[in-house]
């Protein structure tokens, strides 16, 4: 438990998170939306600080970061809770629990270890992932601080709703940001997920981009008859080829059963395929369907030669085309961090 950054104490001892765009006014000794923020007396506690609830080595495509350090390993960490209460979550476990779950099952891990561990492991950096990294801006930011003092990267996956001054705090020491645009209507995002200002997502989406150079990635999961319309999906592909460029990669992911949603069908590949299209169609370069292993849309393909620069299948990657970031044949610019 550590007291929280980005925080200011109203009268009556309440307090106001200015962490996430909820901006939670808070009573003594409630919690903010996320459920790991406490009004203790008048102060605001980061109760998820070092606190675990998931740790591994995944190969950065999981992330899934195609266009950033491609072929490496990454040490990946979650913690609990989360600002968004998504009814298909697939980490509903972690991200949807409470207190008294959080103290038994929660392991700790000092941000100082977390980056020994990185390095001990051999991975190019540490993302933080599984739940929402932004309700964890404490613990990240000392990690990120230390990770760049080790030459490693660092990522955040993220549902891209910090508030701008959030996203200035650490935009400094964050080099990847593979954020969700989960769909483009207010009410999709208020029937997914009880978010009505998702807007400012695409806003602070867009500042990780212009004022921090961060790598962005864009991920949406294809939910069959929440956001598979044409309209939402052309929406989305073209937000990002005019607020983030035509080489920013989107990933289309195919949806599966899950929690609240286990009622809907898994997405049909043809939608995903549909998806795919009006990416491309859009203008942007690179489009890729998401968990559906060995599809061929998961390799890099030059837009301007037409060589394969990068072939996958499942995790495994191969840079067979690539000249520093750019296309071994053509010399074509392919957003590739390295
Ligand atoms: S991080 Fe967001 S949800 Fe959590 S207390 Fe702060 S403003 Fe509320």
């Amino acid at each position: 438990m550590r007291e929280a950054l980005l925080y200011e104490k109203l009268p009556g001892d309440r307090v106001r998170c200015h962490v996430c765009q909820w901006r939670c006014s808070i009573n003594p000794d409630k919690l903010g939306v996320c459920r790991v923020r406490q009004n203790i007396g008048g102060v605001l506690y980061a109760l998820n600080y070092a606190e675990i609830s998931s740790m591994a080595v995944d190969p950065i495509e999981k992330k899934p970061l195609f266009h950033f350090f491609p072929g490496s390993q990454v040490f990946s960490l979650g913690s609990w809770g989360c600002n968004f209460h998504c009814k298909h979550c697939q980490n509903w476990q972690i991200s949807w629990a409470d207190l008294p779950e959080l103290k038994s099952s929660s392991k700790t891990l000092s941000a100082e270890d977390a980056i020994k561990l990185t390095k001990r492991e051999g991975c190019g950096g540490i993302a933080w992932t599984y739940n929402e990294p932004n309700i964890w801006l404490e613990y990240t930011l000392d990690g990120a601080k230390l990770a760049k003092e080790e030459g490693l990267y660092t990522v955040y996956v993220t549902n891209g709703y910090i508030t701008p001054e959030g996203l200035d705090m650490i935009g400094p020491y964050l080099d990847g940001y593979c954020v969700d645009v989960k769909g483009f209507t207010d009410r999709f995002y208020q029937e997914l997920a009880k978010v009505a200002r998702w807007r400012g997502v695409l806003e602070v989406t867009e500042r990780a981009r212009e004022k921090w150079g961060m790598h962005v990635e864009v991920v949406t999961n294809i939910i069959p008859t929440m956001n598979d319309d044409d309209e939402q999906l052309e929406s989305i592909a073209i937000w990002i080829r005019d607020k983030l460029g035509e080489l920013t990669p989107w990933h289309v992911t195919r949806f599966h059963p899950q929690h609240q949603m286990a009622h809907l069908p898994p997405t049909p590949i043809a939608a995903l395929e549909r998806g795919y299209e009006i990416g491309k169609r859009a203008g942007l370069r690179f489009v890729y369907t998401g968990n559906v292993p060995g599809h061929e849309s998961e390799n890099t393909v030059c837009y301007s030669c037409g060589n394969l620069n990068i072939a996958r299948m499942s995790y495994h990657t191969d840079t067979v085309g690539l000249e520093d970031s750019r296309c071994r044949f053509c010399g074509a610019d392919l957003n590739i961090r390295r």
